[in-house]
């Protein structure tokens, strides 16, 4: 087979500026968003190859450290990409530090053809073995999990044993080292695989990309927007969950509801705003008292409830007062508002459902509002005229 290094060339050029065209029109860019780094990443590389091959051709050095500068700055991009879609922090040596150093190295040993050769390789296969290395490596965040992630690693490792394969030739037999255009089979084999890289990076990317969109729609369908415990809606399904399990074993599981103590008033004396910031601050005091298996939602606008898998009462009140040392101490210093409310507990019992168990606590609830508010209930569940307790022993 001939394959011709010019004619792939120019196809690599062509498929990089279609692609980059058409992730611009159709990927709804938000601000900091991994595509987009994507995108830029492929502009740039587009870019630099045509300022390498000018500078091989006509013009002076100063094109082809500019060319080895937006190769390695295109990567960084890659890097964005990755580590945006990974919800990581971007560390700055690899972003700011490989592509500076390797310019200015290139440029320093630009007469050396052997050594700039060496430098810019090695450059690009560090950065490209560490993209692919962060994207595989076993996550401590399995929720940002993805075949896209292998996929890009795939596509990188193509071009990394690429660029490592050239290092080792130019600093080892640099006479066998094709010049940029010779139709030597490794430019051939290079072009080849840097076309396939460029579309499977594309494509990973744009599943990363879908990925994340899911992730955001599941969030906003299953937490509140206001205060970011689970909503209505999700919390009943995870709480249905509990109570079966609770029935299966024959386990504890308690409920507890809480309301805001004369809420309307807050609102009234110091308006909508004043009385979201509560909202919101109520919900934190409450997911910092409960544990980590306990289910919080807001159940409608100032009532929340709690579900305590494998607990009884008494770790009910143990929440009730961790929850009201925490309002104390956020009313002190603030603005001396001391938000309180009235909890209604029910513990599960055998054949007791969901609904028998909220129906319980927001009796008890009741009770403590009509006694006076600001302290918690306990109530006992009682099952409706058509449905009778089951009578195991
Ligand atoms: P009580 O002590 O008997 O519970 O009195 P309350 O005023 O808290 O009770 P009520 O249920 O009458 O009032 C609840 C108020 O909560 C009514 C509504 O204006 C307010 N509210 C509900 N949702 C929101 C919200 O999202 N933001 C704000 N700021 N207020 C809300
Ligand atoms: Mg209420
Ligand atoms: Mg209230």
């Amino acid at each position: 087979m001939n394959l011709d290094a010019r004619t792939l060339f120019f196809s690599l050029m062509v498929n990089v500026l279609l692609m980059s065209i058409a992730l611009s029109f159709n990927v709804r860019w938000r601000s900091r968003s991994g595509i987009r780094a994507w995108n830029a990443s492929l502009m740039i590389q587009a870019l630099s190859w045509a300022l390498l091959i000018a500078a091989y051709r006509v013009l002076p050095r100063e094109m082809a450290t500019l060319g080895v500068a937006g190769l390695t700055g295109a990567m960084s991009f890659v890097y964005v990409a990755a580590k945006t879609y990974l919800r990581e922090p971007l560390v700055k040596p690899w972003l700011w530090g490989v592509p500076l150093v390797t310019t200015a190295v290139h440029w320093l040993v630009f007469s050396n053809y052997q050594a700039r050769i060496a430098v810019t390789n090695a450059a690009l296969a560090l950065q490209i073995g560490w993209i692919a290395w962060v994207l595989v490596r076993p996550r401590a965040r399995p929720q940002t999990d993805g075949r896209w992630r292998w996929l890009a690693a795939t596509a990188l490792m193509m071009s990394g044993v690429m660029v490592t394969g050239r290092f080792f030739l130019v600093t080892f037999s640099p006479e066998a080292y094709p010049s940029f255009e010779a139709g030597h089979w490794i430019n051939t084999l290079g072009l080849v695989l840097t076309n396939a890289d460029l579309t499977l990076g594309t494509l990973a990317f744009l599943l990363a990309h879908r990925d994340e969109a899911e992730r955001e729609l599941q969030l906003l369908a299953t937490t509140d927007g206001l205060t970011g415990v689970m909503n209505r809606r999700q919390w009943m399904a995870s709480a249905e969950v509990h109570v079966r399990l609770a029935e299966r074993h024959v386990q504890p599981v308690t409920v507890m509801m809480f309301d805001i103590d004369h809420f309307k008033q807050l609102n009234d004396t110091r308006g909508h705003a004043a009385g979201d910031a509560a909202l919101v601050r109520f919900a934190q005091a409450l997911q910092g008292a409960v544990r980590q298996p306990d289910l919080v939602g807001r159940y409608g606008g100032e009532e929340f409830c709690v579900l305590l898998p494998q607990s009884d009462a008494v770790a009910a009140k143990a929440i009730d007062r961790r929850l009201r040392e925490a309002l104390a101490r956020d009313a002190a210093p603030a603005q001396g508002l001391l938000i309180t409310c009235t909890v209604g507990v029910a513990e599960w019992r055998p054949g007791a459902r969901l609904d028998d168990l909220l129906a319980a606590a927001d009796a008890a609830l009741y009770r403590g509002k009509a006694a006076g508010r600001d302290r918690l209930e306990v109530g006992d569940i009682s099952f409706g005229a058509d449905r009778t307790p089951p009578t195991t022993g």
